[in-house]
C-alpha cells in the first residue's frame, strides 16, 4: 500500500488510484567530494514506472485512475513538444486501455524530445502541435468537441504536468515514502531537498507531505520554466487549494499552512529560455553521469542539479549530505521506437528531426 493510504487510510476509499510504479523508489548515496560535499543522496523516481519513468508517473497513479472512473476513452493534456509529463501521460493511457491527446508549443530541438515524440506515437497518442497558449486554448476546445462527436465521449482534461490538487496527492504520497525510508534507517532526514520546478506539483505536493510527515527538511525549487508559468505566488495557491482539497476529503489530514522559508525559490539557473540547455547544468549532469551511469536532461532535472553543484561548491552545503530528486525518466525506448521513422508523425513535428539539435545537445 501507499504511504498515503497508510498514513491516512481515509483517503484510501476517497482518492482514485492505479498503481503505476514500483514503490518506494530507492534512495542512492553517491560521493560528493568533487563538489565539496562527502556525499549526496539521490531519490530514484527515474525508475518510478517500468515502461517510463520520472515524476510524472507519481502523479498519473491518481490522474488515469480518475479517468477510469469516469469511463473516459480518452485524456488530453499539455506540455511543449518533448515534454516528459505528455509522453508518461501517453504511455500509461495506453497501458491502461486510454489514449492520450496531446496538445503541444514549440520549443528548442533536443534529442530527449525526439525520443518524447516517438514514444508518444508509439503509444498510439494523438499529437497536435500549436504556436502558442492561445492557440492551444482554441485546439483544446475544437479537438474536444471532435472526438465527443468521433467517439461519443469528451476526453478527459489533465493540466499541464499533471498539477492539479489530485495530481498533487502523489507527491504528498512522495513526501511520506521518504519519511519511511527515514525512519527505516535507508538515509537520515536530509537537511534539503533539490528539485527542479516546471509546472510547480512536484514541489507543492513534497510541501505539503514533509509537513505532513513531521519533516522540517527544506526545499530548493529550482525555476525551469518561465516566470509567468511558475512562481512563488502560484506555488503557494496551489499549496493551499490541495491542502484544502485533502482535508475535505479527509479531515484528520493536518492544517498545513505555508512556512515562509520551507521552500527556497532559485531563479538563477533558468539561463536564456525554457528547454535552452545550460553550460552549468551540462557539466552537473556530466559529473552525474560519471557517478551514477545515469542520464539527466537539460531541460529540468541538470538545472535542478546544477543548483545543487553550485551550492555545494560555494560551501552552503558544508557538513550536510543534500538529497537530489531524480525526477527524469530513465528506462529505455521500448522496442517500437527503434523501428519508427519520424515522418510517421503528423508533419508540424518533421521539423524537429530535421533540424539540428541545440549545441549543447550535440
Ligand atoms: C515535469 C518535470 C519536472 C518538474 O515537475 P513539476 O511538478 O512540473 O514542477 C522536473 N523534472 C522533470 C524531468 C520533469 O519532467
Amino acid at each position: 500500500m501507499i504511504a498515503l493510504f497508510n498514513r491516512f487510510p481515509t483517503l484510501e476509499n476517497r482518492l482514485p488510484h492505479t498503481e503505476l510504479g514500483v514503490w518506494p523508489t530507492p534512495v542512492d548515496c553517491i560521493s560528493g567530494t568533487a563538489i565539496g560535499v562527502d556525499y549526496v543522496y539521490v531519490k530514484r523516481d527515474d525508475i518510478t514506472g517500468s515502461a517510463y519513468g520520472g515524476n510524472k508517473v507519481r502523479k498519473l497513479e491518481f490522474l488515469l485512475a480518475e479517468a477510469k472512473r469516469r469511463s473516459a476513452r480518452e485524456v488530453m493534456t499539455f506540455g511543449f513538444a518533448g515534454s516528459n509529463h505528455a509522453t508518461a501521460t501517453a504511455v500509461y493511457a495506453n497501458q491502461l486501455g486510454l489514449r492520450g491527446i496531446s496538445m503541444l508549443m514549440p520549443q528548442a530541438i533536443s534529442h530527449g524530445l525526439r525520443r518524447n515524440l516517438l514514444l508518444s506515437h508509439a503509444s498510439g497518442a494523438l499529437l497536435k502541435h500549436y504556436g502558442g497558449v492561445r492557440r492551444v486554448a482554441a485546439g483544446a476546445l475544437l479537438t474536444s468537441a471532435m472526438r465527443r462527436i468521433k467517439i461519443g465521449v469528451f476526453p478527459m482534461i489533465i493540466p499541464a504536468g499533471g498539477s492539479s490538487p489530485l495530481g498533487i496527492c502523489g507527491f504528498v504520497n512522495a513526501a511520506l515514502e521518504l519519511k519511511k525510508q527515514i525512519d527505516d534507517g535507508t538515509l537520515p532526514a536530509p537537511p534539503v531537498i533539490y528539485v527542479a520546478v516546471g509546472s510547480m506539483g512536484t514541489v507543492a505536493g513534497l510541501a505539503i507531505g514533509l509537513q505532513a510527515a513531521g519533516l522540517n527538511t527544506r526545499i530548493a525549487a529550482i525555476r525551469v520554466i518561465h516566470a509567468t508559468m511558475a512562481s512563488e505566488d502560484r506555488l503557494k495557491k496551489l499549496f493551499a487549494q490541495t491542502v484544502a482539497y485533502l482535508r475535505r476529503l479527509d479531515t484528520s489530514f493536518p492544517d498545513v499552512r505555508w512556512i515562509p522559508g520551507q521552500v527556497e525559490w532559485r531563479n538563477e539557473f533558468f539561463g536564456s529560455d525554457y528547454a535552452v540547455y545550460t553550460a552549468e547544468g551540462v557539466e552537473a549532469a556530466d559529473w552525474f553521469w560519471k557517478q551514477t551511469g545515469l542520464a539527466l536532461d537539460g531541460t529540468y532535472s541538470a538545472k535542478g542539479l546544477a543548483a545543487l553543484v553550485h551550492d555545494a561548491r560555494s560551501g552552503r552545503l558544508a557538513g550536510q549530505t543534500p538529497l537530489f530528486w531524480n525526477t527524469f525518466n530513465s528506462r529505455p525506448a521500448f522496442d517500437a521506437v527503434n523501428e519508427l521513422d519520424y515522418k510517421q508523425l503528423p508533419p508540424a513535428f518533421h521539423r524537429y528531426f530535421e533540424e539540428d539539435v541545440q549545441p549543447l545537445d550535440r
